[in-house]
């Protein structure tokens, strides 16, 4: 579709795909069918400025595969989003689905918009022309938007808003991440980050270590990388290192993360937070830690950066945070890599739980969600770490085998129409 050569995430997405059709010894033609994009739409958003200007964005929503469910995944604002990226990132998201056994397929939506450039009626007709444009093939039994980078909850109660009234009745099932009052789930704005500490706990306890006391940096300060160091801190482990996209802090004593998150709150970044020292990104990926967990963009491990990664654990929190190159770097380095597909797969689950209740109109507890999150968390990843170590895989082949077959099975199964 697009006449540039594939960009990195989506050129990551099929090789990490190849490998995974390799192992399971696929033929071509459904090694063809899983690489393939079900329906990908692609959308004109003009806006109307507040000055009356008009300027015009370019929107996509893929869904990648339908086979287990509906379509799931987010919606991205960022400037640099383009087709293959939202490929890339709606391939993640049915192996991320299947991995955790969700009824879902994998989607994912975005437009090439820097939302901090934008005033919020702005962002709020965007999105509501977006959703308007898209509107045929999203729903709650055909593909289901939440949050993502660059949009949030209210993002979500508008795209609830324009696709109810549309339809003449509110149908708050079309989204998850929505905000509480409108039918979200308790639970759901923390779930991302609290799935990455159940995943490193358990990481740790597989290598006979324990959570309490080890050591993490955390690069990216935005929805995941803050609340999953305010429950890292929760849980006793020491947050040494954190950085958003201004710089980073480092104490090796460990931060104060909950005066940290007073001085984000007041002054929009972690730089100048006074009980700490200064360093780079690039310096924080380098740390002597235990666990190091990206949570910012894709792609800020690769080639040159692997190389210098001292942490003992690398949990995914962003989505395609290693290249596959820095993969094969970190592996012979020794380092664990904890998959994206599995490390931050909490957000869908608590979004599927969301999903779950609307569709009961019934609300659990936060308890309830709690719990049922760990559950989910910790089995998905005892069956990664038992078919990596049956089949002599690293976790991220093995989350990615069992993400395809799952996938490929419900394909066959069903068989090929006509
Ligand atoms: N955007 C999140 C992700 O990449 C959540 C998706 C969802 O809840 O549907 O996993």
């Amino acid at each position: 579709m697009s006449a540039s050569p594939a960009s990195q995430p989506w050129v990551n997405a099929l090789s990490q795909l190849a490998g995974a059709v390799k192992i399971l010894d696929y033929d071509d033609g459904l090694h063809e069918m899983l690489a393939t994009p079900r329906r990908e739409v692609n959308v004109a958003v003009p806006l109307r400025r507040d000055d009356d200007r008009i300027e015009l964005f370019h929107g996509y929503r893929v869904q990648h595969n339908v086979s287990r469910g509906p379509g799931k995944g987010g919606l991205r604002f960022h400037q640099a989003v383009d087709v293959d990226e939202v490929r890339a990132l709606a391939m993640l998201m049915t192996w991320k689905c299947a991995v955790v056994d969700l009824p879902y397929g994998g989607a994912k939506g975005g437009v090439g918009i820097d939302p901090s450039r934008y005033s919020l009626p702005e962002l709020e007709r965007v999105t509501r022309r977006y959703t308007t444009e898209i509107m045929p093939v999203i729903g709650p039994e055909r593909d289901i938007m939440a949050p993502d980078m660059g949009t949030d909850e209210q993002t979500m109660a508008w795209v609830l808003d324009t696709y109810s009234v549309s339809h003449g009745y509110t149908i708050p099932a079309v989204v998850t991440g929505k905000p509480i009052p409108l039918g979200g789930s308790l639970g759901r704005t923390t779930a991302t980050s609290r799935g990455v500490v159940h995943v490193t706990r358990a990481a740790l306890v597989r290598a006979g270590d324990r959570l309490e006391g080890a050591s993490v940096a955390i690069q990216g300060f935005g929805k995941v990388g803050a609340h999953a160091a305010q429950i890292f801190a929760t849980e006793g482990a020491r947050v040494v290192a954190v950085s958003d996209q201004f710089g980073g802090l480092h104490n090796p004593a460990g931060l104060d993360v909950d005066h940290l998150m007073r001085h984000v709150a007041q002054t929009g970044s972690v730089v100048g937070f006074p009980e700490a020292d200064p360093i780079d990104n690039s310096t924080l990926l380098a740390l002597e830690v235990d666990v190091l967990v990206p949570a910012a963009v894709d792609g800020v491990l690769d080639a040159d950066t692997a190389h210098a990664v001292r942490a003992r654990f690398v949990v995914e929190g962003a989505n395609g945070p290693t290249t596959g190159e820095a993969d094969v770097i970190l592996a012979e380095r020794g380092v664990v890599v904890v998959p994206d597909i599995l490390a931050n797969a909490g957000g869908v689950v608590v979004s599927y739980f969301e999903w779950a209740q609307a569709n009961q109109a019934y609300r659990w507890t936060g308890d309830e969600i709690e719990s049922r999150l760990a559950d989910r968390m910790h089995s998905a990843f005892a069956d990664v770490s038992e078919t990596a170590a049956r089949e002599s895989l690293s976790l991220r082949d093995a989350a990615l085998v069992i993400g395809v077959r799952r996938v490929a099975e419900a394909h066959q199964t069903r068989g090929l129409y006509p």
